[in-house]
């Protein structure tokens, strides 16, 4: 298939090619692309004229980041990927003759992929939003009454999302005892939530928005989210306007973005909405992806325990219906921007995207597999997200996203 040696399970197989922001021993940030353990530099390759007949700026390979790449647009990064992929099939291949083209990946560290001025985090799983209804208002009525009318959502901090391999010191703010005063330290429920984020493709005009037939013109890829979540803190700060401190101090993201082209095969139908949405969030057509996720958790000096197997299919609201909602009031949309699924959590136990659910508000232990027992985050946890879409032996992942939490500072 290739003349690059990619091992069977690679989440980088030739159907992939995914972009993201590297630097190799040289130290200077480069776009990317990433097949088997190879990481290949766009702008080395650009050289050797492989991409001499694709009407494409030259220049936006030597961007620190995706943004400008991905405004040449669909028809030119998708020429571009294309152009790889047949490049990484052909034995005759220009690039074998250029060795500085290719770097092992033990030899590159990767970067944040865009420039993302804003940030949006959906909450469209409906097992994820009946759990915390159930655990934190009324089992007989979880779902509050605006759940199944229109994708929730909050406007959420660009600034502090990380790419994986960045660790974070766990976050301290204002919490409130049950029994007295509120007090300030270091947050005591500690938690992620698995997520998947959308980076927006096209620039709109303040005043306009995107209907869900047009959205998919507007999403060039996704990365795995972690949303990271201060439970103490958000509990006593988000009423009445939502989620603030608990949650802005990090979100760290998978470093490749996979295209919607490369994910195109594990489309699925989505389940049924009840009741019937209202006309701008209708859609036609497979919005939804069977993407499988796992979260694992590594104790300090220990080894890793799958805590959590999820899958993205299991979305109530998809992503055409969140873009549409997103604008429908003429709220404009930058390129890089990022709008986050919401905790992807399924309908069995072992699903739960977070360890709010996982152990249930405090009520379970959730079991390690060298003995330790978890309801929140301990420090020096490392959490690792992985997720893949696979179909007969064909595999597109996004490798992991990994985070380990530090000691307060
Ligand atoms: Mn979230």
């Amino acid at each position: 298939m290739s003349w690059i040696d990619i091992p069977n399970d690679s989440d980088f197989s030739i159907y992939n090619i995914p972009f993201g922001i590297f630097s190799g021993p040289h130290g200077k940030k480069r776009i990317g692309t990433r097949i088997g353990d190879i990481v290949v530099d766009l702008e080395a390759a650009a050289d050797t004229g492989l991409f001499g007949d694709i009407d494409i700026d030259p220049d936006v390979f030597e961007s620190t980041k995706l943004n400008p790449f991905i405004r040449q647009g669909k028809k030119i990064t998708n020429a571009v990927r294309e152009r790889l992929q047949a490049t990484f099939a052909d034995e005759n291949s220009i690039l074998k003759n250029h060795p500085k083209v290719f770097f092992k990946l033990e030899e590159v560290q990767m970067h944040l992929p865009v420039d993302t001025k804003d940030y949006t985090d959906f909450y469209s799983s409906i097992d994820h939003a009946t759990n915390v209804g159930i655990m934190f208002r009324d089992p007989e009525n979880a779902l509050l009454p605006n759940w199944r009318h229109l994708p929730v959502g909050y406007h959420g901090r660009a600034s502090s999302i990380i790419p994986s391999g960045v660790n974070i010191h766990r976050p301290k703010g204002q919490t409130k005892p049950a029994d007295g005063p509120p007090v300030f330290g270091p947050c005591r429920l500690l938690d992620f939530e698995l997520e998947m984020a959308f980076i927006l493709g096209k620039d709109t005009e303040l005043g306009s928005n995107i209907t869900t037939e047009d959205a998919p013109d507007h999403i060039f890829g996704m990365v795995i989210f972690n949303d990271w979540s201060a439970r103490d803190i958000q509990k006593w700060e988000y009423i009445p306007l939502g989620p603030f401190l608990g949650k802005s101090f990090a979100s760290s993201i998978s470093p490749w973005v996979v295209t919607m082209e490369a994910l195109e095969f594990a489309k699925v139908e989505g389940q049924k909405q009840d009741p019937e949405v209202l006309p701008y969030l209708q859609y036609s057509g497979l919005h939804h992806y069977d993407i499988q996720l796992q979260v694992g958790l590594t104790p300090k000096a220990s080894s890793e325990t799958m805590i959590c197997n999820s899958n993205y299919k299991h979305m109530y609201w998809n992503m055409v219906q969140q873009l549409a909602h997103h604008t429908v009031n003429g709220c404009n949309i930058n390129i890089g921007d990022m709008m986050a699924s919401g905790t992807i959590s399924g309908p069995e136990k072992g699903s739960y995207g977070s360890m709010l659910e996982l152990c249930w508000g405090g009520k379970r232990e959730v079991h390690l597999d060298d003995g330790g027992i978890r309801k929140f985050l301990k420090d020096h946890d490392t959490i690792t997200m992985y997720g893949h879409a696979g179909k007969g032996n064909k595999r597109v992942g996004f490798g992991e996203v990994q985070t380990m939490i530090l000691p307060a500072t």
